[in-house]
């Protein structure tokens, strides 16, 4: 290295230097971000976005559901959409609205067959199109379906968007909770707040009536009492919560009297308090 490349500027440095200051954008036209995020895929992030989604909606707000997740967006098929959303001025893209419900999704915008490796480098695009180029009306509650893992994608939401809070969906197995870890780490180092944990698939009861932990027990606990973050509630594996899913037919919409519609009401009420 020569003298003169040694003397580099302090502007140089400062341009080159990793930030660690951002600047975190608002959405137009909402009121408050819920990100909902998982350490790995497959825990039931999305089934909970679109329930909680439902239940902030049943309970009067006006609401939003963002699929952002570029590695497996499922919202489309979850709410049963299969339209395209219009984008009338060619600039700004209206999302489609499903059980009242203002709906978008990457989902919409990548095909299944789009590879991994082209998704990876669209996930800044994408963030941007979203955080500027939705049409969202006067959105009470935005829930954020995010990538799952700390990568690359939910490393960059977290520094571009001013989410108000996040919550952390995990399944009481071990190799879950590790990743929880880290997920509450990166929301801390980026400023966001963490709402909670939801323990997914916490047990089945069989017909019999005999309770079955398949994926371990109290994990969820031990993470919040070790990092202090409120566990908002346990939801047990429920075949129809699937099955709905699949079809369509988000769970909470059409059960209104069932003990999990019941759960998602607390967690709805919870959030609320802990976003204030
Ligand atoms: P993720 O978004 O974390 O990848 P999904 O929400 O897509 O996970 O859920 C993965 C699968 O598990 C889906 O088939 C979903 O219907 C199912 N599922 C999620 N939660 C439950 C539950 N509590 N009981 C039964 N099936 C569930």
């Amino acid at each position: 290295m020569t003298e003169k490349e040694a003397n580099l500027s302090k502007s140089f440095m400062d341009q080159i230097s990793p930030k660690t200051q951002f600047k975190k954008n608002k959405i137009n036209g909402v009121k408050k971000i819920i990100a909902i995020s998982s350490g790995k895929g497959g825990v039931g992030k999305s089934t909970i976005a679109v329930n909680l989604a439902i239940t902030l909606k049943n309970l009067k707000y006006n609401v939003g559901i963002l699929d952002a997740d570029v590695y497996g967006p499922s919202i489309p098929k979850m709410m049963g959409l299969s339209e395209k959303p219009k984008c009338d001025d060619g600039i700004n893209l209206i999302p489609i609205k499903k059980f009242n419900i203002q709906c978008m999704s990457i989902g919409f915008m990548v095909s299944e067959e789009t590879p991994m490796i082209w998704r990876g480098p669209m996930v800044a695009s994408t963030i941007k199109t979203f955080a500027n180029k939705v049409l969202w009306n006067d959105i009470d509650f935005l829930i954020i379906d995010m990538p799952p893992g700390t990568g690359d994608a939910l490393l960059t939401f977290s520094q571009e968007i001013d989410i108000d809070g996040a919550i952390i969906v995990t399944t009481p197995q071990d190799i879950a909770i590790i990743d929880v870890k880290r997920g509450i780490e990166m929301f801390k180092r980026t400023n966001v707040k963490i709402l909670g944990i939801i323990e997914n698939m916490t047990s089945f009861v069989s017909d019999d009536g005999v309770e079955h932990f398949i994926f371990g027990r109290n994990g969820a606990e031990i993470i919040s009492k070790k990092f202090n973050v409120e566990l908002l509630e346990k939801i047990p594996i429920e075949i129809k919560l699937r099955e709905d899913s699949d079809n369509g037919e988000p769970f909470c919409e059409f059960k209104k009297n069932n003990t999990i519609t019941k759960i998602f009401f607390n967690v709805a009420k919870k959030i609320i308090k802990n976003l204030n």
